[in-house]
Formats: structure tokens, sequence, C-alpha cells
């Protein structure tokens, strides 16, 4: 039996602290911390996701204006808001809610957030200072995903950690991480040979894949920790799934996180943590 990893254990205890952190802050500065999230459109997925965003900040403390978009919204005119905001020194970190329409260029938008406001750290100055070890910031789900291991005291430095995907926001920077943590890290994707031969050699692994129950017990070592940070849905019950298959790995891993609730309420409560960081170097700037 593993013992499973609560991510949302953890994140209660951080918003916990961040609840008292905000109330004296509230009393060394002259405002409270300000997130701003651009949610365009009304997919429900990012509309909940965004809905999750905001009532993190109202449990913290921290001042959340979302400004809804319709659709139809221009590049230029998403690009002209988020120039104001950078401008407006009342906000201390701005979030667009992703994936946009296919009419507006994400990496355009990215580009255009002021990288110290940029709370989910996917401005390429922000990637840039992660891969060179400089102080910037670390994207979310990544650094949740660490703070998860760190959290269940599962030794990295030495250790042979898996990841499954190689995407920007997940798989690229949280094997990075890792690598700083001093495991040594082998990155699989789509066209990765004998995957099952290789993830069976981890001793932490990562599935970042957005495939329902890919992972099944055959593809994990005895004693192996497994992270699940993929979120989807399971088409014969309709519910939330991870990528790993829950059931089938679990009696075969030493540690594992559970979907829901496992790598999801970290990556919001770190997304607090960095507007709260974003926040800090602002007041202090003055
Ligand atoms: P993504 O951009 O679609 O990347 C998926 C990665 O998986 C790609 O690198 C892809 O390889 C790889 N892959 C796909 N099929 C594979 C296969 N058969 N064998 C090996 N590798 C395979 O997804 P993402 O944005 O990284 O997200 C991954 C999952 O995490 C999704 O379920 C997403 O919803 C979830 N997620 C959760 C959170 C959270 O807060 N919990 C945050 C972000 C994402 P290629 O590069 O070769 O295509």
């Amino acid at each position: 039996m593993a013992v499973v990893i609560s991510g949302k254990e953890l994140a209660t205890i951080r918003r916990n602290k961040m609840k008292e952190e905000v109330i004296e802050f509230g009393k060394k500065y002259p405002r409270l911390p300000h997130l701003v999230v651009i949610l365009v459109g009304d997919d429900p997925g990012s509309v909940s996701y965004v809905t999750g965003k905001g009532k993190a900040c109202v449990e913290i403390g921290i001042k959340n204006t979302t400004i809804k978009k319709p659709v139809t919204i221009t590049e230029d005119e998403l690009l002209n808001l988020i120039d104001e905001l950078n401008n407006d020194d009342t906000v201390d970190g701005i979030l667009v809610q992703l994936p946009l329409p296919k009419h507006i260029n994400s990496d355009l938008v990215i580009k255009k957030i002021d990288p110290k406001k940029d709370v989910d750290g996917f401005h390429p100055i922000n990637v840039a200072s992660l891969y060179l070890k400089q102080d910037g910031i670390v994207s979310c789900t990544p650094k949740g995903i660490i703070e998860v291991l760190d959290y269940a005291n599962i030794q990295i430095e030495g250790r042979h950690a898996v990841v499954i995907g190689r995407s920007n926001i997940v798989g690229m920077p949280v094997s990075k991480l890792l690598l700083d943590r001093n495991a040594t890290v082998t990155i699989c994707h789509s066209k990765t040979a004998n995957l099952a031969e290789i993830t069976k050699t981890a001793d932490i692994l990562i599935a970042a894949v957005g495939k329902a129950k890919f992972v099944k017990a055959d593809m994990v070592r005895d004693g192996a920790t497994v992270i699940d940070v993929g979120v989807n849905r399971d088409l014969e019950t309709n519910k939330l799934c991870g990528d790993v298959d829950f059931k089938d790995v679990e009696p075969k891993a030493a540690y594992i996180t559970k979907v829901p609730g496992g790598i999801g309420p970290m990556t919001i409560t770190c997304l607090m943590e960095n507007t709260l960081e974003c926040y800090l170097k602002h007041m202090e700037e003055k």
C-alpha cells in the first residue's frame, strides 16, 4: 500500500500561512496584494480554473480582479489591456487564462506581460531565468510538484527521476527543477521508444501526459514515488482522473498522488505564492 501524498493538505497548510502573512503585509505596506486575471471567452474549463483562482485569492486575502472579455476581442485590444495593467501601479500580478482563441497569438500575449508581474512564470525572461538558475518567477505546476515531494520528504538528490511529457508548462520546467535538486533526469515523450522499460527504472516518476490512466502498474518500479500531474475526464465514469491508473499503480508504489487532490491544489497555491512574491518585490522597489 502506497502512502498517498495529499497536495490538498499541503495546500491548506500553505494557504493558512499566507493568510497570516497577508495580514502582516497589510500593516506594513500601503495596500494589499492584487492579482488580475484575464479571461477571454467562456470555455467551461477556463471559467472553472479562473473561479478557483479567485476563490483562493479571497481565502488568502489577496485582492482579485477578473477581467472577462468576449471571444471576439482582437489581439491588439488584448495587448493594449495588458499594457495598461503593466503600467498600473496597483497591480502586482497579471495572469491571462490559457488557451486563447485561435486568432490570438499566445506567445505575443505572454511576452507582453511585464516579467515582474508574470505570476504564471511563462514569460521568456522567467523561463530563461529558470534555465540559467537566475532569480525569476517559477511556473506554478512544476513548483508545486517539488513542494509536494519535499512535503513527503522524498529524497530527490541522486535519484533517477523520469518525467513523461516535455511541455513548456510542466515536463520541461519540472525536469529542470529536479536536475537542480541533483536528480538524474530522463525526459520521455510521444516518440520515446520502449517507454515502459525507462519508466520502470524511475525512483520518481512524474506523469504529465494528458492521457487518462496512461501509466499502468507494469510501467512502475516497486517502491517508486509516482506523481500524477494529469487532469483528464474518465470517459467511463465522466469523473476527473489523472494520467496514472491509480488503482492499478497504487499497490506497487511507495508514494503516490491522487487526482483530484494532488498536484492541482498546489498549482493554485503556488500561483498565490508567486503573487505574494511579485507584490513584495513591488512594494520593496518603492
Ligand atoms: P501537453 O502540452 O499536451 O504535453 C503532453 C506531453 O506528453 C507531450 O510532451 C507529449 O509528447 C507527451 N506524450 C503524449 N503522448 C505520449 C505517449 N504516448 N507516450 C509518452 N509521452 C507522450 O500537456 P501538458 O500541458 O504538459 O499537461 C499534461 C497534463 O497535465 C494534462 O492532463 C494537463 O491537463 C495536466 N496539467 C495539470 C495541471 C495541474 O495543475 N494539475 C497543470 C498543467 C497541466 P510530445 O512532446 O512528443 O508530443
